[in-house]
């Protein structure tokens, strides 16, 4: 290279040197982004300078491969980034390189000086990409030439200390290569695998070759920024392996490109496996945001909301970087309507598999259904396509296959305006209780809760496409259909009346605040039924969370009249006093262990044993 010209000194704009000094003086979390920020400005180089390709006609040095070089010189101490893109006059040297045009660029400088924090590391998304070169380097030399023929190269030197030199020079290839003249403490970036997985890191998915040493480091494409049909299945697979560092395939994948309401590109799959459900701690976010392929940040939390955390993949969309910085960018607006868009999508895309594909999304609820049921929970904003996914057992459903509340609602019988649903451990707990009794009679449907999330969930809807949800256990229910009268004797009116004033009496405030007849139970004694809307799964919760497991708040307690051991009862309290005291107890406590409240029933032992005593002597 022979310089044509007397190197020229200039001084940078007051703005330039002022981010300077900030750069080199501050102390650095990740410095290794400058590399990044210069292999970001090749790769738009190339990119203009492949559009260029197709509409001039004058293009110097036309038939240069379009790549990125890294070169490393351990003795000479520099790293050099090469291009072969549009390059730059010097008009455009001294532009780029030497003044700040973006306002926003500006404010982000002032930002700088102002803050405690110096957080240099986010020059690059505020287009001053270039200057974070200087946080590893203490000269950098810059030789660029323009696509345009009949242009000088130029050859730029700075020490960053407020001046640079410029001069013309022949003979360059087109393209711009930096030269990095590594601080003393910053001879780690000589280190061929250290560039490589910064290079890796950072710069996997830019669309040309970067090539380290003779080898090409960015193997994987972005997929996500291609048309949907270009992309093959196993490179689908490939990519998510890659990024989500799994050995399995996926469960799903979800590709998105949206133009409005935001310019959108996304790839993301749900993983075969859910470690949280097995114990193995919270899920880390796993989706990477770019911009325009380059990595603003790895895993960033904000991008989903939290109960999408188990999706791996990558966000890009070029409208995050130039006015967003990361420590602001979890509240921004942007941000927020980013999340909203990208998570509407993902719901979508579920509701349609479950249409489409239910064996497929059956498999997904098995694994995934709890942060499903966290977002139906706590996130109000997406919560009718949350709700239209969930799935459970129910009366009317084969042992082990799934309902959702749309199947229930097209299955409910004229007239029937309540969807209704009962907690329980299991299909069988919840069928041999009483609760179930009418609703089997009368034929209607009942929804099995497994969780006390589940119930929370209904709790908080309290209707779902104008339809009323209500608990089986609660005492004002009245079902639609006619009542059939079941088959036995019933006990007098007035001695029935009688005997439920007497176990209230014997129970107590504290055990029942209410005990009558029952126009429900059918095969069983007697039941508990929850005042207030307190279903049997919310008041275990407060037990196990008040941990005093039998502390049940009153019940309303039923008693059914044709059953003979209402009638034994009955007749035992004129007899023996006291022993019928012990009965009905048992009989509460029964009907406690039915509703699933009778967390600790061994105090209740000695008292069996004293009735079983009674019955055997
Ligand atoms: P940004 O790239 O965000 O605009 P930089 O400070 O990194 O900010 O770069 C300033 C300008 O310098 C760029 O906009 C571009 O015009 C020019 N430039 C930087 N690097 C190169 C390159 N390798 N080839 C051509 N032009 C470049």
């Amino acid at each position: 290279m022979v310089s044509t010209n007397k190197p020229e000194t200039r001084e940078f704009q007051a703005e330039v040197k002022q981010l300077l000094d900030i750069v080199i003086n501050s102390l650095y979390t990740d410095r290794e982004v400058f590399l990044r920020e210069l292999i970001s400005n090749s790769a738009d180089a190339l990119e203009k300078l492949r559009y260029l390709k197709v509409t001039e006609k004058d293009i110097h040095d036309e038939d240069l491969p379009l790549q990125i070089n890294i070169e490393l010189d351990e003795s000479a101490g520099t790293l050099s980034v090469i291009d072969t893109g549009i390059g730059m006059t010097r008009d455009e040297l001294l532009e780029n390189l030497g003044t700040i045009a973006h306002s926003g660029s500006r404010a982000f400088i002032q930002h700088l000086i102002d803050s405690d924090k110096k957080d240099v590391n986010l020059i690059g998304q505020f287009g001053l990409g270039f200057y974070a070169s200087f946080m590893a380097a203490d000269k950098v030399t810059v030789y660029t030439r323009s696509y345009r023929p009949y242009e000088n190269g130029c050859i730029w030197t700075s020490d960053g200390s407020g001046t640079f030199t410029i001069e013309e020079a022949s003979d360059l290839p087109r393209g711009t290569k930096i030269v990095v003249h590594l601080k003393d403490d910053a001879k780690e970036f000589t280190n061929t695998d250290t560039v490589k997985r910064i290079i890796k890191q950072y710069s996997g998915f830019v669309p040309f070759p970067i090539i380290l040493e003779g080898e090409k480091v960015n193997t994987v494409q972005a997929l996500w920024a291609k048309n949907k049909n270009e992309v093959e299945e196993e490179d689908y697979v490939e990519f998510y392996k890659y990024i989500a560092n799994d050995f399995d395939e996926p469960l799903f994948r979800f590709h998105l490109t949206l133009d409005a309401p935001l310019a959108v590109n996304a790839l993301l799959f749900v993983p075969k496996n859910n470690f949280e459900q097995h114990g193995f701690g919270r899920m880390e976010p796993g989706v990477n945001v770019y911009c325009r392929k380059v990595l603003i940040q790895e895993k960033f939390e904000g991008i989903l909301p939290e109960w999408l955390r188990f999706l791996r993949g990558v966000v890009d969309s070029e409208e995050l970087p130039l006015n967003v910085s990361r420590e602001n960018m979890q509240d921004s607006a942007l941000l927020s309507k980013l999340r909203r868009v990208i998570s509407g999508r993902v719901l979508s895309f579920l509701n349609e598999k479950a249409r489409k594909e239910p064996e497929s999304y059956r498999d997904f609820w098995d694994k995934f259904a709890m942060f499903i049921k966290e977002g139906a929970a706590s996130d109000f904003s997406h919560r009718d396509k949350l709700v239209k996914l969930l799935r459970f057992e129910s009366s009317k459903s084969e042992p082990g296959a799934l309902v959702s509340l749309d199947d229930y609602i097209e299955r409910m019988q004229e007239g029937q305006e309540v969807i209704y649903y009962i907690n329980g451990p299991t299909r069988e707990t919840i069928e041999s209780g009483p609760y179930l009794e009418a609703f089997r009679e009368q034929g209607l449907e009942v929804i099995y809760t497994s969780e006390a999330v589940d119930d929370y969930i209904f709790g908080q809807l309290g209707e779902y496409e104008g339809k009323k949800l209500m608990s089986a256990d609660q005492d004002d229910l009245e079902l639609p259909g006619e009542k059939k009268t079941p088959a036995g004797e019933a006990l007098a009116e007035d001695e029935l009346k009688a005997l439920t004033v007497w176990l209230k009496e014997k129970l107590g405030d504290d055990k029942v605040s209410e005990v009558r007849k029952s126009e429900r139970l059918v095969d069983s004694p007697a039941m508990v039924l929850s005042p207030g809307g307190v279903t049997g799964s919310m008041q275990r919760m407060m037990q196990l969370m008040q941990k005093d497991v039998n502390n049940v708040s009153p019940k309303v307690l039923e008693i059914n009249p044709r059953h003979s051991i209402i009638h034994g009862l009955n007749a035992l309290r004129q007899k023996d006093e006291e022993f019928a005291r012990v009965v009905g107890e048992q009989l509460f406590d029964n009907a406690l262990i039915a509703a699933g409240l009778m967390l600790e029933p061994r105090q209740m032992v000695n008292r069996i044993n004293g009735i079983l005593e009674r019955t055997l002597t």
